[in-house]
């Protein structure tokens, strides 16, 4: 028997549907690890994530691991035993966060923050007078809240600044090196629009080298990695672990893709597609969830009104019209839900697609 896909259009905060780029490089023959045309498709990756990023750190590469890999990398190469870490938490990502240090060993200053609000810069630096690291999320899609990671790169001292960049890199403005981020992980399934398995990785020559020698993870030891890039032109390719080809080929066609639209216009399709959203939601009576002016574009979050049951909606979008939207996470479960508008959905066409559809579905979960 064969099993029928259906085409669904994804605007839940996981994985959306991919650039067809991506999709299709998915589908070309699969390359050794060590084949020379593989190597050239990492370079170009790593010199595409480099522009994605915003940086010029030479230590740019995917991860072999999705987004929590690449935070799970960050703190372990950069704190263990003694090491104090300051770490915003204004949502579910900033708390796994913080888990991740204190299994590094880490001290934890956790400066938490009511979900829903963007982080206070000036009161996470001043949190403990000399810090590591001091690590903040960008885009919290739990709660749909942006972030100034800038403000924080100016306050950081001599700390190293860890930023979670998952739902906005490809998206949404990233600048690392103006910034002042010294350590960066992403994830490849929300904006980029490519399939999920990879971690969009940086860190800069200054955080390297102030390095935890030794990590507590073989796998996930940047000290070790440097060889496993390698470079089609100079530095051979040594082994670490095996590349998951077919996936860097994706990324590396995904992140071509965002190049090509340029970043400038991707980003205008992305601030375009939320706000369009966000207007449409209230001009429907909704009450959105995240504070004004701190908004992310990529994932919206709104209120379930009174009496709705938050579930049966997202059943009856994802049954009838094939659109997934997000539940709310913690203890805003079924009191919020999360819609996203990243990578190819990121259009005014799926804006009018998922506004008409929940119209529909409230009006019959009213009934
Ligand atoms: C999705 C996400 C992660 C975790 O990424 P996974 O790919 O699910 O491991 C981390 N941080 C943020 C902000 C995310 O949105």
């Amino acid at each position: 028997m064969t099993a029928t896909l259906t085409y669904r259009h994804l605007f839940g905060p996981g994985p959306s549907n991919c650039y067809p780029e991506a999709i299709a490089a998915l589908g070309n023959p699969v390359l050794g690890h060590l084949d020379p045309l593989f190597l050239e498709i990492m370079d170009r990756a790593c010199e595409g994530l480099r522009q994605v990023w915003g940086t010029a750190n030479s230590r740019t590469l995917p991860l072999s691991g999705t987004g929590s890999a690449g935070m799970e990398a960050a703190f372990v190469n950069t704190v263990g035993p003694g090491d104090v870490a300051v770490i915003a938490v204004n949502g579910l990502f900033g708390g796994r966060m913080c888990e991740i240090a204190r299994r590094a060993g880490a001290e934890v200053v956790r400066v938490e923050h009511p979900w829903g609000q963007p982080i206070d810069p000036e009161r996470v630096a001043a949190a403990h007078p000399n810090p590591k690291v001091i690590a903040a999320v960008h885009a919290e899609t739990s709660t749909g809240v942006l972030s100034d990671i800038a403000a924080l790169g100016q306050l950081k001292g001599d700390a190293l600044l860890i930023a979670d960049a998952v739902t906005s890199i490809g998206g949404l403005e990233l600048l690392a090196d103006d910034w002042g981020i010294d350590v960066g992980y992403a994830g490849t399934q929300k904006c980029l629009g490519v399939a999920p398995g990879l971690s969009p990785f940086t860190i800069s020559d200054a955080a390297f080298e102030r390095r935890i020698k030794d990590p507590q993870s073989w796998y996930l030891d940047l000290g070790l990695l440097g060889g496993y890039v390698g470079s089609a032109s100079g530095s051979r390719r040594t082994y670490h672990h095996t590349a998951p080809v077919t996936m860097i080929a994706s990324l590396e066609a995904g992140v071509g893709r965002v190049l090509n639209e340029g970043l400038d216009a991707v980003q205008s399709r992305h601030a375009a597609a939320g706000l369009a959203l966000q207007n449409g939601l209230q001009d429907m009576g909704l009450e959105l969830f995240a504070a004004e002016g701190s908004r992310l574009p990529s994932l919206t979050t709104v209120k379930v009104p009174e009496r709705v049951d938050s579930a049966a909606v997202r059943a009856y979008l994802l049954e009838r019209f094939n659109i997934e939207i997000g539940a709310g996470v913690g203890e805003f479960a079924s009191t919020v839900w999360r819609i996203g508008m990243m990578g190819p959905n990121a259009n005014p066409d799926s804006v009018v697609l998922v506004l008409g559809a929940l119209q529909e579905a409230l009006t019959k979960a009213r009934r």
